[in-house]
C-alpha cells in the first residue's frame, strides 16, 4: 500500500504519523465547527488569545502525544483503541451537536454512575444521524494510525510511552487547575481524555468520611404520623394545572386541594438543573453554591434527624441516579440511618409488579406500607419523566389524551411540529405519573394520619428556546418545579400546615427544614443552618432564589444563578405550542 510505504520509509515512522495526523485533526476542527471558532475569535481580549494560543498549543501537544501512544500499541490492540475512539469520536460529538459542547467531567461521572437505562435514554436522545457526516473527517484522520508497522519489544513500548504518558497526566493537571472545562478545547479525543482525567482529580479532592453526627437525644417513641418525601424526576411544576398550566393534567391534584387536603406553594426553584447535585442539596439540607465545603457529604442527612426522632426510615429509589451511587457505599458510609432501601431489585425479589410505569407501583407500596403501620419517614426516587416521556406511560388511548405524540425513540425536534408533539407527550405523561400516582395513593391509603411533601429533582426546557437538550444546562426554566404538601384526613399535625404564610415563594433549600418541623426536631438537635422552613417563611423572605448547574463541588465547570424577585415575565409559566 502507497500510504503505508511512505509511512515506513520516513524517519521515526510513529512520531511523525502521529505529528501529521495530529496537525491533520487540529486543521479540520475549524472547518467542522466554523462558528464556535469564529465566536470565540469575536469574544476574545488581548489577555484572552494569549492564553487561547497557549492552551491551543497544549492541547495539539497532546493530541500528538495521544496518536503517538496509539502507534506504540500492537496491531489487535491497536485496532481496538482506534475503534473505542471512533465511539468517543461519535459520542463527543453528537453531544456537541446537541449541546455545543463537549462531555465534561460531570456530564461523564453521571455516564458511569447513573443506571443502564439512563444512559441508553441519554444516548438515544442525542443522537442524530448527521453525526456521521461531521465524525467521518476524524475517524479518516485516525485510520491513519493503523498503517504504522508495529516494531519495538514490549520494554521498549514501554519506556518510549513513559514521557508522553507523563505529558498527558500533567498537561491535563494544569487544565484542571487554570482552565475552565467547558472552555473552548480543540479536539474530541483530548477532551475526553481530559473530562475523565477531571472526574478523578475531583474524586481525589472530595471527602471521603464519616458524616458529622447529631447531638445526644432521649430515644424517641415510633411518632403515630408518617412522613413521605417524593423526590420525582423531571417534572416542570409550570406543566401542572394545579399551577395554572390551561390543559387539566392535575386534575386530581386540584380537587383535592379545593378539599383543603393539598397545600400547594407554586413554582419553587430547584436546586440544580442537575439531579445528583439537587438530591445532594435536597437529602443534607446545605444551602450554599457550589458546594465547596464537601458540605453535602457531612451534613447529617434527613433519614439521620427521622431516625432520631424514632421514625422508621425508608428509601424507594427506583430512578437510581443519586442516592443509588451513595448506596453502593452503604454500612456507616453516606447514608446511614436507613432502615431499609428498596429498588427494582427488591421488588423484583418480592414479586410485586411495579408496572410498566413504576410509578404507580410505588404509589401502592406506599399505601400498602402505611396501611399496616404508623411511624414511616419515607423518601421516594420517582421515575417521574425523564425522556424520552414516551415510556412513561401506556400506549392505549386512554392515556393518550393530547395528540399528537412523539414515538418511543425519537430525538428532540425544537421546531414548532416537534415541539408539539414533545409538549403533548409530556402532558399526557404528567397526567398518569404525578395526577394517576396522587389519584392512587391517596385513594387507598386507608390509614389518614400523613403527610406527603412533594417536589422534583429539576424541570425541563420543552425545547422552549429551541434547546435539543431536556436538563443539565443552566437555563432558568429548567429549574421551575413543582412543591406541595398533601395530607391526610387524620393528619396529627394539621394545624401546622393551617399557619403557612400567603403569598410566599419557595426554593429546594426550604424543604429540609420543614420536614424537620414535620417531625418536630427541637432546635437544638439541629446542627447546621438551614434555610427557613416554609411554616417559618413570610412574604418578606421573597428575595433571590439561587441555584446551581454543574459541577457540585465546583471543582469542574459550574454557574451558579438566580431567580430575581420577583422573576422575569414568562417564568413559571408554561404553554402547549399554539397557546
Ligand atoms: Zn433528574
Amino acid at each position: 500500500m502507497h500510504l503505508q510505504s511512505v509511512i515506513t520509509q520516513a524517519p521515526c515512522p510513529r512520531a511523525m504519523t502521529a505529528l501529521m495526523a495530529a496537525t491533520l485533526a487540529v486543521l479540520i476542527d475549524p472547518i467542522l465547527r466554523f462558528r464556535d471558532y469564529r465566536a470565540l475569535l469575536n469574544s476574545f481580549s488581548f489577555a484572552g488569545i494569549m492564553k487561547f494560543s497557549g492552551t491551543f498549543t497544549l492541547v495539539f501537544l497532546q493530541v500528538v502525544a495521544l496518536f503517538y501512544l496509539i502507534t506504540l500499541l500492537p496491531g489487535p490492540l491497536r485496532a481496538v483503541v482506534l475503534l473505542f475512539s471512533a465511539f468517543v469520536v461519535v459520542i463527543q460529538l453528537s453531544y456537541w451537536l446537541t449541546l455545543s459542547q463537549f462531555m465534561t467531567g460531570t456530564d461523564l461521572f453521571l455516564a458511569l454512575t447513573v443506571s443502564g437505562d439512563h444512559r441508553v435514554a441519554a444516548i438515544l436522545s442525542f443522537f442524530k444521524p448527521l453525526v456521521f457526516l461531521y465524525a467521518l473527517p476524524y475517524l479518516l484522520v485516525l485510520s491513519v494510525l493503523i498503517f504504522v508497522p508495529p516494531g519495538y519489544a514490549f520494554r521498549e513500548t514501554l519506556l518510549l510511552s513513559l514521557l508522553p504518558a507523563l505529558f498527558l497526566l500533567v498537561s491535563n493537571y494544569a487544565l484542571f487547575l487554570h482552565v475552565p472545562e467547558r472552555s473552548f478545547h480543540l479536539n474530541p479525543l483530548t477532551s475526553f481524555l481530559r473530562s475523565a482525567l477531571q472526574c478523578k482529580f475531583e474524586s481525589l479532592r472530595e471527602y471521603h468520611g464519616l458524616r458529622d453526627d447529631l447531638p445526644p437525644f432521649p430515644a424517641s417513641h415510633r411518632p403515630h404520623d408518617s412522613i413521605i418525601y417524593v423526590i420525582d424526576e423531571s417534572v416542570r411544576g409550570s406543566n401542572l394545572s394545579l399551577n395554572g398550566y390551561p390543559r387539566a393534567t392535575t386534575p386530581f391534584l386540584q380537587s383535592i386541594e379545593t378539599r383543603g387536603r393539598l397545600k400547594n406553594f407554586g413554582i419553587c426553584v430547584a436546586a440544580s438543573s442537575f439531579s445528583h447535585v439537587s438530591n445532594a442539596y435536597l437529602i443534607s439540607g446545605h444551602n450554599a453554591f457550589p458546594d465547596d465545603a464537601f458540605r453535602t457529604d457531612k451534613n447529617p442527612t434527613i433519614f439521620d434527624y427521622a431516625k432520631k426522632m424514632g421514625y422508621e426510615t425508608i428509601c424507594i429509589d427506583i430512578n437510581e441516579t443519586c442516592l443509588y451511587s451513595l448506596m453502593k457505599a452503604a454500612g456507616d458510609g453516606p447514608v446511614r440511618a436507613l432502615d431499609r432501601w428498596m429498588n427494582d431489585k427488591t421488588f423484583k425479589e418480592r414479586l410485586i409488579d411495579l408496572e410498566t410505569t413504576k410509578d404507580l407501583g410505588v404509589a401502592r407500596v406506599l399505601s400498602t406500607l402505611l396501611n399496616e403501620k404508623s411511624g414511616y419517614f419515607i423518601l421516594v426516587n420517582k421515575k417521574g419523566l425523564h425522556f424520552h416521556y414516551r415510556d412513561r406511560y401506556p400506549d392505549d388511548p386512554a392515556s393518550t389524551i393530547w395528540k399528537p405524540v412523539m414515538k418511543a425513540t425519537q430525538a428532540i425536534d425544537p421546531s414548532a411540529a416537534g415541539r408539539e408533539k414533545l409538549v403533548n407527550t409530556y402532558d399526557n405523561g404528567i397526567r398518569l405519573q404525578v395526577d394517576e400516582f396522587f389519584r392512587l395513593f391517596v385513594s387507598e391509603t386507608t390509614n389518614q394520619n400523613y403527610v406527603m411533601l412533594y417536589t422534583s429533582d429539576h424541570g425541563q426546557t420543552l425545547a422552549e428556546h429551541g434547546q435539543a437538550y431536556t436538563h443539565m444546562k443552566p437555563d432558568q426554566e429548567i429549574v421551575d418545579v413543582p412543591d406541595f404538601l398533601v395530607s391526610g384526613e387524620g393528619y396529627s399535625k394539621k394545624g401546622l400546615l393551617d399557619g403557612i404564610a400567603p403569598g410566599i415563594r419557595v426554593s429546594h433549600l426550604n424543604n429540609f427544614a420543614t420536614l424537620l418541623d414535620l417531625m418536630s426536631v427541637p432546635v437544638s438537635l439541629r446542627v447546621r443552618p438551614y434555610d427557613k422552613s416554609i411554616f417559618a417563611l413570610t412574604e418578606e423572605d421573597n428575595k433571590e432564589r439561587y441555584y446551581m448547574s454543574g459541577s457540585l463541588y465546583g471543582l469542574g465547570d459550574y454557574v451558579v444563578k438566580s431567580i430575581p424577585a420577583p422573576p422575569e415575565a414568562g417564568w413559571g409559566v408554561s404553554r402547549p405550542v399554539g397557546q
